[in-house]
């Protein structure tokens, strides 16, 4: 097949035998194109709050005679060192999850604590623009897993409804406990996504509205890191959203009486 690399080493191990060691390298070179493109993404990434830092000092200095103009643009470079700070954050978080070993302790997870972590990190934003945050669900299901992998990624989910939501509207929590699985579901009255652009916003810095994104401050990794998240955890996520309707996330993750469906990673 034309996608499969195989390395072929033959020695001689003696005038009467050879050794031919035949190895499967493909995984090795998606893996590589995988690094070598999140590394060309990050440089381009990273280049634009640095070279925004960059203008906004020069700005500063040359303003040095003016109070109003260098506190409106040391303010602006508050929230640019703000943001960089999150995308190296995000960075960092996504290279731990792409390399073996990612989930570090692991057991039976109560998923009460997790959505209520999840969810008063966001309360001060949200309740800056009346958004409604609510939880309703068995809070008491337990998971197998990584208690902080899955806040983080129940996190990212719970910033994105609220960022993606109008003032005054609501986003719930909501769990549910399968038979094998726990169901998580965020829930926004948002601006929804289009049906096209549903399988790519979980891609690396991509945004289906990169102006918003901009706006609200969004890395563009978010969801990666959720879906890596859940991967890792022999889970699925998936989404149901209509333009202008709102957005649906549920993670289902494996019932902690469900066994131990973690593949350990080599
Ligand atoms: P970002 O940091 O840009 O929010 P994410 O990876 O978290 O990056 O999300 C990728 C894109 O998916 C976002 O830029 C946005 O266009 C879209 N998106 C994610 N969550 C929602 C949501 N709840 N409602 C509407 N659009 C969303």
């Amino acid at each position: 097949r034309g996608d499969v690399l195989v390395q072929v080493r033959v020695a001689q191990v003696d005038p009467r035998h050879v050794l031919v060691l035949v190895e499967d390298r493909t995984e090795a070179r998606r893996l590589e194109a995988i690094r070598r493109d999140f590394v060309v993404n990050i440089s381009h990434e990273l280049k634009t709050p640095v070279g925004a830092l960059s203008l906004l000092a020069e700005t500063v200095q040359a303003a040095a005679d003016d109070p109003e103009a260098v506190r409106k643009f040391s303010a602006r470079m508050q929230s640019e060192a703000t943001r960089l700070g999150d995308l190296v954050h995000e960075i960092i978080e996504l290279s731990r999850l792409q390399v073996a070993g990612a989930l570090r302790e692991v057991g039976a997870v109560e998923v009460g604590p997790v959505v209520a972590e999840a969810v008063d990190r966001a309360r001060t934003r949200a309740g800056a623009r009346q958004i409604r945050l609510t939880t309703a669900g068995d809070m008491s299901a337990q998971v197998y897993g990584d208690h902080s992998l899955l806040v983080t990624a129940l996190r990212n989910l719970v910033d994105n409804a609220v960022n993606y939501s109008p003032d005054s509207s609501g986003v719930s929590v909501g769990v549910r406990q399968g038979q094998d699985f726990v169901e998580i579901s965020v829930v926004d009255q948002g601006v929804g996504i289009d049906p096209a652009v549903q399988d790519r916003i979980f891609e690396r810095f991509y945004r289906a509205d990169p102006a918003r994104s901009r706006e609200t401050g969004g890395t563009g990794l978010g969801l990666s890191i959720v879906k890596h998240v859940v991967a890792d955890h022999g889970g699925e996520i998936s989404i149901w959203s209509e333009p202008g309707q709102g957005s649906t996330f549920t993670m289902k993750i494996p019932a902690a009486a469900a066994g131990h469906p973690i593949e350990e990673k080599a």
